[in-house]
C-alpha cells in the first residue's frame, strides 16, 4: 500500500511557457530557487523551461542507500520532453542538441554551498550540431571547455568524495593549464581565446581528466545528466555543506532539490551577457536598482570574480568603476526590461530581491530571484523605507530586521582620527561594512586555528570559494584580490555582518611564501593591518575603532520609534558609574535594572577601606571603616540617581564573598597591618579563615547583610542620604533597594526590616519622604518555589538568571566551559544556557515564582537583571510569561527594547 501512494508521487515540477506546476510558497518541497523559478514562470516573466526535482527525492535517496526510485526516471524523462517540446530541440540529438543546467536549490539559499554544472549534454556527437546552429564555433567550444571544467571539478571528484589537497584538485589543474595558454599569448582576459586555443584547450583537458581522476569524461547527454542529478544530492553530504549548515543550524533532513533547466548563453559574444542584480542596494539600503554585469559572459562569471565586472546602471558607478560601460548605455533597452522586471518582482515578492540574469543574443532570461541578503544597516533602511511607502506594515518591518543585524548597527568603525595618519595600503570595494583590525593570514584553516588559540585575524584570499567558509566565519574580517560587490566573499561576509574588502587589486598574494606585495609595501603572516569595510580601505597596522553611532541614523531612529510604540515589556540597564547609566539612557534605557555596589569597592582609593572593614574582629572595628566608605559610596549613587533623574534605579545591596576584596600578596598585607596597626600575623591568619571552598554557594548576598548588618545599615543610609539631598535640589529619585541570594523569607524580612528602619530614620533626619522600594533578587529555586512567602515581604523581584541557572543546573559556570561547548557542539544542550534561557527548567521556576507570587501580591513588579536580559530569545521568553522589564548592558539596551517588540507583535499579550 505505501508502494502504491509512493508510485501515484508527483517527484517531478515543471516549468516553462508561461506555466508552472509550482509555486513560490512551496519551498519546502522546491527549494527555495525551483519555487521561485516557477513563481516567475507564473508571472510571465520569461525563465528558461526546466523542471524541479524535489527535495523528498534527496530525502529518499539517503534513505535508500543513495539510489533513486524508478519512477523517478520516468517524471523526468516526460518533463525534459515537455521542455523539447518547448525549445524545438532535444537533449542528446546530433542534428539539434538542447543543452541544460543542472542547479542545486535547498530551501534557504546557502551561497555557494551546493553547485551547478552548465551545458550538460553537450558531447563530441552533439557539438557539431551546436555549431551548425549558433555558427559560432567558438562560443560553442568556450561552452565546452566551461563543462569539462566544471563537471570534473563538481561530479567527478567533489561530489566523488576525493579530497585533493590545496591546489591540487582537477579544477585548479584546468586552470592552470588555461593559464598557460593565455600568458603564452599574453591574453589578458578569457574572451581573447580564439577557437583553435579553445579546442586544442578541450582536449587537453580531457587527458588532464582521464590522468587525474582515472576516468574518461562521459560522453553522453543522459550520463551527464544524471551524474549531475547525483552530484547535486551528493554535495548535500558534502563535508562544505554540511559545516555551513552547521553554523547556519540549517537541519539535515531538509535536503536539496535538483532543477533542470534549458541552457541560455550570454557567451556567444558582445550581444549577450550575463549578470547578477539587487533591486535594493544590499550594502546600504538604498532604493536604487544596483547590480554587475559582463558582456561575452556565463554564469558564475561575475560572481568568481574572474574580470572585474561593470556597473548595470550609470547610477551604480564608482569612482573605480566610473569608466566601464553600464547595461544602461550598451543595451538600453534590454535594460529596460530588467528594470521593469526587477521592480515587478519587489512589488511581488514585498521584499528587496536578489536576482540573475543572462541576455542571449539580446534576449533578456530571467535565471534567479531570491530575498537578497542584506547587512544590518540596509535592512534597516530598506524596511523602515519599505514601511513608509507602504509596501509592507510598520509591524512587518520590525519582523523584518534580524536582532543580529540591529546589532551591526552597533558595531565600532574605524576611528576617523587615526584614519587620517594612517598608512593606507590600498583600496577595494566596500562589500561589508564597519572596521576590523587583524594579523594577516593566508588560509581558511590558518584563521580558524589562530582564531581558536585567540588571535583576532584577517583572512586574506585572492578570492574566496565555500571551502573558505569555516575560516571566514572565524575571522574579524575578510580581504580578497579579485571579486566584485557580488562575489561569493562579499555575499558570505554581508550575511554575517562582517566587515569585508573584495576586489582589492593591488594585493599580489604569493601563497608559497606567505607574503603579500602591495603598492611597495610587504605584509607577511602575522602582521597586522586594519579594514575599513565602510570605505573599502586597507592600512597598515592596528588603528583604533570607535563605538556605533546609531543615533545619527535616521532609518534606525523611525524604527525605534515604532519599536518603543508596540512594545509592552520596559528596557532597564545594568549600570554600576554615572557614565554608563548616561550612555545606557541615551540607548533608551527606561531606568537602571541592576546597579551592583561591589564594584565601587575595588577603586583603588577605596579597596583599603573595605579591606579594613573585612579584617577586623569587632563591630566597632567594621564600623569605622564602614563610616569612611559611607561618603564615597553615596557619591557614587548621587552621581548615577542624577544621570537616571525621574526614573528608577535598582541597587543590589553586596552580594560577592568578602574574600574577592582581600588582598593577595604579604606586602599587601603588611601594608594593611600597618594602617590597621595589628600585627601581620594576626592579619594573615584572618585573611585565611576567610578561605570557603565552594565561594558561589559559600557567605555571600543577603548571608553577609544578616551576619554583618552594619554592612548593609551603611549601603541602605548612602543610598538614603544620596536620594534626600538629591530630592531637596528637586531630582527626582526613585530608589529601588534590593536583597540579593535570599533563599528563605526570614532572610529577607530580616533585612526588610533593616532597610526600612535605616531609610526612615534617614529621611526623618532630612524632614523629606521619597518613594523608594524594598524587593529581592530571585536567584536560588528555593526562593521560587516557595515565591509565595517571600513576595509577601518583597515590592518588587528581579530574577538573577545567571546565578538561578548556576543553582538549578548546579553548574558553576566559571568550570562550566570544560564540558559546556562540548554538550553544545554534540547536541546534548541545544544551547548554553548561560547565553539563552533553559526555557523548561529555569524558565519553567520563574514561572512558578511569578504565579505564586502575583498571588501573594498582585502589583508585585518583576524583571530580570541576567545576562539574559540582552539576548533575544530570552527577551521574547520574558515577555511571553509576563514579566514588567528586562535589564542588560548598555550597549544591549536597543537589540532589547527590539527584541521586545518583535515578541509583542509575534502575539502573545505580555504584562500590560
Ligand atoms: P548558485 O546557487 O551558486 O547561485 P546557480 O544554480 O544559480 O548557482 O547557477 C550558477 C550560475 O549559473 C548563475 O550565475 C546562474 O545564473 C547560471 N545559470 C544556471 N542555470 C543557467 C541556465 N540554464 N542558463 C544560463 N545560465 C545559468
Ligand atoms: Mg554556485
Ligand atoms: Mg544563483
Amino acid at each position: 500500500m505505501a508502494k502504491a501512494s509512493a508510485k501515484s508521487k508527483k517527484y517531478v515540477y515543471f516549468f516553462g511557457s508561461g506555466k508552472a506546476d509550482g509555486r513560490a510558497d512551496m519551498k519546502n518541497l522546491l527549494g527555495g530557487k525551483g519555487a521561485n523559478l516557477a513563481e516567475m514562470t507564473n508571472l510571465g516573466i520569461p525563465v528558461p523551461p526546466g523542471f524541479t526535482i524535489t527535495t523528498e527525492v534527496c530525502t529518499l535517496y539517503y534513505k535508500n542507500k543513495r539510489r533513486y526510485l524508478p519512477e523517478l526516471k520516468k517524471q523526468v524523462d516526460s518533463a525534459l520532453g515537455r521542455v523539447e517540446k518547448i525549445m524545438g530541440r532535444k537533449f542528446g540529438n546530433p542534428g539539434n542538441p538542447l543543452l541544460v543546467s543542472v542547479r542545486s536549490g535547498a530551501r534557504s539559499s546557502m551561497p555557494g554551498m551546493m553547485e551547478t554544472v552548465l551545458n550538460v549534454g553537450l558531447t563530441t556527437k552533439t557539438i557539431p550540431g551546436l555549431v551548425r546552429r549558433t555558427n559560432n564555433e567558438r562560443f560553442v567550444y568556450d561552452a565546452y571547455r566551461r563543462l569539462l571544467m566544471m563537471y570534473s571539478d563538481v561530479v567527478m571528484e567533489k561530489a566523488a568524495g576525493i579530497e585533493p589537497e590545496d591546489g591540487h584538485g582537477i579544477r585548479h589543474k584546468l586552470e592552470d593549464a588555461m593559464d598557460k595558454v593565455k600568458k603564452a599569448k599574453r591574453y589578458k582576459s578569457d574572451t581573447e581565446l580564439s577557437v583553435d586555443d579553445l579546442k586544442k584547450l578541450c582536449d587537453e583537458f580531457k587527458v588532464i581528466i582521464r590522468k587525474t581522476l582515472k576516468k574518461d569524461f562521459p560522453d553522453t547527454a543522459q550520463e551527464q545528466l544524471w551524474g549531475g542529478i547525483s552530484a547535486v544530492f551528493q554535495s548535500w553530504m558534502g563535508k562544505r555543506a554540511v559545516s555551513y549548515r552547521k553554523i547556519e543550524k540549517i537541519p539535515e533532513e531538509w535536503g536539496t532539490a535538483v532543477n533542470v533547466q534549458t541552457m541560455v548563453f550570454g557567451n556567444t559574444g558582445d550581444n549577450s551577457a550575463t549578470g547578477v542584480a539587487f533591486t535594493r542596494n544590499p550594502a546600504t539600503g538604498e532604493n536604487m536598482f544596483f547590480g554587475e554585469w559582463l558582456p561575452n559572459a556565463q554564469g558564475e562569471d561575475v560572481v568568481a570574480g574572474i574580470r572585474t565586472p561593470n556597473p548595470v546602471n550609470k547610477a551604480g558607478k564608482t569612482e573605480d568603476t566610473r569608466h566601464l560601460s553600464s547595461l544602461e548605455e550598451a543595451m538600453p533597452k534590454v535594460y529596460k526590461q530588467l528594470f521593469n522586471i526587477q521592480r515587478k518582482l519587489e512589488k511581488h515578492y514585498t521584499d528587496m530581491q536578489d536576482i540573475e540574469f543572462t541576455i542571449e543574443e539580446g534576449r533578456l532570461w530571467m535565471l534567479q530571484t531570491r530575498v537578497g541578503k542584506r547587512n544590518g544597516q540596509a535592512a534597516i533602511r530598506m524596511a523602515v523605507e519599505m514601511a513608509k511607502s507602504k509596501l509592507i506594515t510598520k509591524g512587518t518591518a520590525i519582523l523584518r530586521v534580524k536582532p543580529d543585524q540591529m546589532d551591526e548597527l552597533l558595531h565600532p568603525g574605524v576611528s576617523p582620527d587615526a584614519e587620517k595618519k594612517a598608512l593606507e595600503l590600498a583600496k577595494g570595494l566596500p562589500a561589508g561594512p564597519g572596521g576590523a583590525f587583524g594579523k594577516v593570514v593566508f588560509t581558511a584553516d590558518d584563521a580558524e586555528s589562530w582564531a581558536k588559540r585567540g588571535e583576532k585575524v584577517i583572512l586574506v584570499r585572492n578570492e574566496t570559494s565555500p571551502e573558505d567558509v569555516h575560516g571566514m566565519h572565524a575571522a574579524e574580517a575578510i580581504l580578497t584580490a579579485k571579486g566584485g560587490m557580488t562575489s561569493h566573499a562579499a555575499l558570505v561576509a554581508r550575511g554575517w555582518g562582517k566587515c569585508c574588502i573584495v576586489g582589492c587589486s593591488a594585493l599580489d598574494i604569493d601563497l608559497q611564501t606567505k607574503v603579500i606585495r602591495v603598492n611597495g609595501h610587504t605584509l607577511r603572516e602575522g602582521d597586522w593591518i586594519t579594514l575599513n569595510g565602510t570605505k573599502g580601505r586597507v592600512y597598515k597596522g592596528k588603528l583604533d575603532l570607535t563605538a556605533a553611532d546609531p543615533e545619527h541614523n535616521r532609518w534606525y531612529k523611525d524604527l525605534m520609534k515604532w519599536v518603543d510604540q508596540v512594545r509592552t515589556l520596559g528596557v532597564r540597564t545594568n549600570a554600576d558609574t554615572p557614565n554608563d547609566a548616561a550612555v545606557a539612557r541615551s540607548y533608551g534605557a527606561e531606568g537602571i535594572g541592576l546597579c551592583r555596589t561591589e564594584h565601587m569597592f575595588f577603586e583603588a582609593d577605596r579597596i583599603k577601606s573595605v579591606r579594613e572593614m573585612i579584617l577586623s574582629d569587632t563591630v566597632e572595628g567594621r564600623k569605622t571603616a564602614l563610616a569612611k566608605l559611607l561618603p564615597v559610596q553615596k557619591g557614587d549613587f548621587t552621581g548615577i540617581f542624577r544621570a537616571m533623574k525621574g526614573l528608577p534605579v535598582t541597587v543590589r545591596l553586596l552580594d560577592p564573598p568578602l574574600h574577592e576584596f582581600l588582598p593577595h600578596t604579604d606586602a599587601e598585607l603588611e601594608d594593611l597591618a600597618k594602617d590597621m596597626k595589628v600585627p601581620f600575623e594576626h592579619l594573615n591568619a584572618k585573611n585565611k579563615s576567610l578561605h570557603e571552598f565552594n565561594p558561589m554557594l559559600g557567605h555571600r548576598g543577603c548571608r553577609l547583610g544578616v551576619t554583618y548588618p552594619e554592612i548593609y545599615e551603611m549601603q541602605v543610609q548612602a543610598i538614603m542620604e544620596a536620594a534626600c539631598e538629591l530630592t531637596k535640589e528637586r531630582v527626582k529619585v526613585i530608589p529601588e533597594i534590593m536583597i540579593p541570594l535570599v533563599g528563605h523569607v526570614n532572610e529577607l524580612r530580616k533585612l526588610r526590616d533593616l532597610t526600612v528602619s535605616v531609610a526612615e530614620e534617614t529621611m526623618k533626619k532630612y524632614k523629606t519622604r521619597i518613594p523608594y522600594k524594598v524587593g529581592t533578587m530571585i536567584e536560588l529555586p528555593r526562593a521560587c518555589v516557595t515565591s509565595d512567602e517571600i513576595a509577601s515581604a518583597a515590592d518588587f523581584y528581579s530574577f538573577g538568571t545567571n546565578d538561578l541557572t548556576q543553582t538549578v543546573y548546579g553548574l558553576s559556570r566559571d568550570d562550566a566551559g570544560r564540558f559546556l561547548p562540548f554538550y553544545v557542539e554534540n547536541g546534548i544542550l541545544k544551547e548554553d544556557p548561560f547565553i539563552s534561557i533553559d526555557t523548561d527548567g529555569v524558565g519553567y521556576l520563574m514561572r512558578m515564582a511569578l504565579e505564586k507570587g502575583r498571588k501573594v501580591k498582585k502589583d508585585l513588579k518583576t524583571g530580570i537583571c541576567g545576562e539574559h536580559g540582552g539576548e533575544p530569545k530570552s527577551v521574547e521568553f520574558c515577555h511571553n510569561i509576563g514579566l514588567d522589564y528586562v535589564s542588560c548592558s548598555p550597549f544591549r539596551v536597543p537589540i532589547a527594547r527590539f527584541a521586545a517588540a518583535q515578541a509583542a507583535l509575534k502575539g502573545k499579550p505580555g504584562r500590560k
